[in-house]
């Protein structure tokens, strides 16, 4: 394996940990649902985050 395809699989990874985060951090704990960004509160069941 290359330098580079070591440095690919870095910023891959680390992408996918970013978004795996975000996507926890955005959603509801109470049914799953979306939370809004702008409102703080879950769009689905209003729950306020
Ligand atoms: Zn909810």
């Amino acid at each position: 394996m290359s330098m580079i395809e070591n440095l690919e699989n870095i910023k891959k990874h680390g992408m996918e940990e970013f978004l795996k985060n975000e996507k926890i951090r955005w959603t509801c704990t109470e049914c799953g649902g979306t939370v809004c960004v702008h409102k703080s509160n879950c769009s689905n069941c209003g729950r306020k985050i």
